[in-house]
């Protein structure tokens, strides 16, 4: 059923980098075997996946949809899918997002961009539109993102569909090509908040390969779908409400608030100040990160090589050049740039010491509230091509998603309206460090 609707959807929408349709078959085959003789009985066997391009898959490629990696074939499968091949899953392909997951629209793909179901003349967002768009198009159930400053919720939102962003430690890095890694989370998108519970719980896992990754308490997410949502603290930020904020957007979410309210939810306003500091400390810090990271392609092992060159240093440079977009290439000078000698302490210190208020700010908040809730993105999907020319702009865009990432707290968006456009409209739900079950709870209640 899978194959056929991308038989039919996928030429207008392009989900996918890379199909494996053959191997989906083959496995699909082998998971029903061993569902039929009981050694599986969870509830993702035989279910087919899509995964976000930048997660590594033994013998498939794994492109970061970016052409220094057009032919990279990995060795080794990534943790998170390994946990979800042991449930049974079937891998269906690989999805497009933005270049190495820098973007918030799919459309700095080396391979084109990828378009919003709800209405191709639209982005789905990014940088996981392909996972969002492949679940919100019914070519899969579910599929895995990433979301280094948002780029699993703003798309979630822009698509109408779930997305969670664990804390940060919970789903192993291991086998993510790294963005930024100390902001980096794969997890889920979904359909609904019961499916979205239920895959977290099978991706979660200590990994001793992850030298980030956090032993929990618990790795139990779905006995929080109860819907009882009483004496539960919600916190309405009112500096996320301000100027930029699409008036439609303001009306659906205030309106979940609302909905949570009347179904005993403790509603509250309060101030969530330094939140305008999260944008430039994200960027300082993500690029820094990601020009260490992006360091390895040099097109000596693996990837894009340049066709000819004289010596070595020329090799690496043609090959850089000729094999990174525009976007990547920005945040690499950026990045060089604020962790050069002369700079470091006034922009990268100063980021870090920016990144440890903003932890200090949400701590605070949680000792009031079990969930904040507010938009995931300013403004519905934006159309193809408005954002690319002006990066600014599409950085600000990021506004209510990356400060998340710098504190490490989960974060949920979900759909909570839709605009006169017939755009979906999606709401936000963070969490304290650890208590993905306080916005899962929030979340399952209002849908
Ligand atoms: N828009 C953000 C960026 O470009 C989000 C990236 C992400 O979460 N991977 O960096």
């Amino acid at each position: 059923a899978a194959l056929a609707q991308i038989d039919a959807v996928e030429g207008q929408i392009h989900s996918f980098v890379t199909m494996d349709r053959e191997g989906a078959l083959k496995k699909a085959e082998e998971v029903q075997a061993k569902i039929d003789s009981g050694e599986l009985t969870g509830p993702l066997a035989g279910v087919p996946v899509a995964i976000k391009d930048n997660m590594c898959t033994e013998g498939l490629l794994t492109t970061c949809s970016s052409k220094i990696l057009y032919n990279f074939v990995p060795t080794y499968t990534s943790e998170a899918v390994l946990n979800l091949e042991k449930a049974g899953a079937v891998i269906i392909g690989k999805t497009n997002m933005d270049e190495f997951a820098m973007g918030s629209t799919t459309e700095t793909s080396a391979f084109g961009p990828t378009k919003n179901p709800w209405n191709t003349d639209h982005v789905p967002g990014g940088s996981s539109g392909g996972s969002c768009t492949a679940v919100a198009a019914e070519e899969v159930p579910y599929a895995l993102g990433s979301d280094t400053g948002g780029s699993i919720r703003q798309p979630s939102s822009f698509c109408g569909v779930v997305g969670i962003k664990p804390t940060y430690g919970t789903v192993s890095r291991y086998g993510l090509i790294a963005y930024g890694s100390s902001l980096d989370q794969i997890g889920p998108v979904a359909k609904d908040v019961t499916d979205c519970a239920t895959i977290l719980e099978a991706i979660a896992s200590y990994d001793p390969k992850d030298s980030t990754s956090v032993q929990r308490e618990e790795y139990d997410f779905t006995s929080a779908l109860v819907d009882d949502v009483k004496g539960l603290r919600i916190g309405i930020p009112r500096d996320y409400f301000g100027e930029g904020l699409d008036e439609e957007v303001k009306t659906a979410v205030l309106g979940a608030a609302k909905a949570l309210e009347e179904k005993g939810a403790i509603v509250e306003e309060f101030d969530l100040s330094l939140v305008e500091y999260a944008i430039p400390a994200y960027y300082v810090i993500a690029s820094a990160e990601a020009s260490s990271n992006l360091a390895r392609f040099d097109g000596v092992k693996y990837g894009y090589r340049t066709e000819a060159y004289e010596g070595l240093h020329n090799m690496y440079k043609k090959s850089r050049s000729e094999g990174f977009g525009p976007e990547v290439k920005r945040r690499i000078m950026l990045g060089s740039f604020v962790l050069s000698s002369g700079y470091y302490d006034a922009y990268y210190l100063k980021a870090l010491r920016t990144k440890a208020l903003i932890k200090q700010t949400f701590d605070k908040a949680f000792e009031k509230y079990d969930v904040i809730l507010g938009p995931a993105a300013p403004t519905t999907a934006p159309k193809l091509g408005d954002s690319l020319s002006d990066p600014i702009k599409m950085y600000l865009g990021d506004i209510y998603t990356i400060s998340v990432n710098l504190a490490g707290l989960p974060g949920l968006s979900m759909p909570c309206g839709i605009d006169s456009k017939g755009l979906p409209i999606g709401v936000q739900m963070i969490g304290d460090c650890f208590k993905e079950k306080n916005i899962i709870r929030a979340a399952f209640a209002f849908e």
